[in-house]
């Protein structure tokens, strides 16, 4: 079985987390374009606000330490350009190099967080 999550926060690191611990032998994929993973989202007005005075209080995993914890291969600052169904495939750009190369996968998560119009 092999999952790959799209979006490394609120959702996406609680899938990968509960995949993992339903199932040892899954690799699990999990790509955020940002810089940061599993970040307290709901804290950020207190450190607008000056209660939260040290952003690092609203992270709560590295990408490195979410590796270490449940092992899942972490890979920020890459961003899923496009999914390709019929093949079970996604396109995946390094915002670094702008490189894309294609994963595939069982199961695709999408945690992106959405918006209602
Ligand atoms: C200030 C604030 C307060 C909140 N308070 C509450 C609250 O009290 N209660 C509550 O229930 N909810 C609250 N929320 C909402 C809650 O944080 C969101 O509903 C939740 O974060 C959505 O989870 P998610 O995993 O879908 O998206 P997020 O946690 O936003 O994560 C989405 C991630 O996907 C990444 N991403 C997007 N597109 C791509 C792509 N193509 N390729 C790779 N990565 C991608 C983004 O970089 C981002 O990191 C609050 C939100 C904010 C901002």
């Amino acid at each position: 079985m092999k999952v790959i999550i799209v979006g490394g926060v609120a959702g996406g690191a609680t899938t990968a987390a509960r995949l993992r611990r339903l199932d040892e032998k899954a690799k699990i994929i999990m790509i955020d374009k940002g810089n940061h993973i599993s970040f307290a989202n709901c804290g950020l007005p207190y450190y607008i606000g000056d209660v939260i005075k040290d952003k690092k209080d609203l992270l709560l995993q590295t990408p490195e330490s979410f590796n270490e914890r449940f092992n899942v291969d972490v890979r920020v600052r890459e961003k899923v350009e496009k999914i390709i169904p019929d093949e079970k495939k996604v396109i995946i750009k390094k915002l670094d190099t702008d490189e894309e190369y294609e994963e595939d996968y069982d199961k695709l998560v999408l945690s992106t967080r959405s918006r209602t119009n």
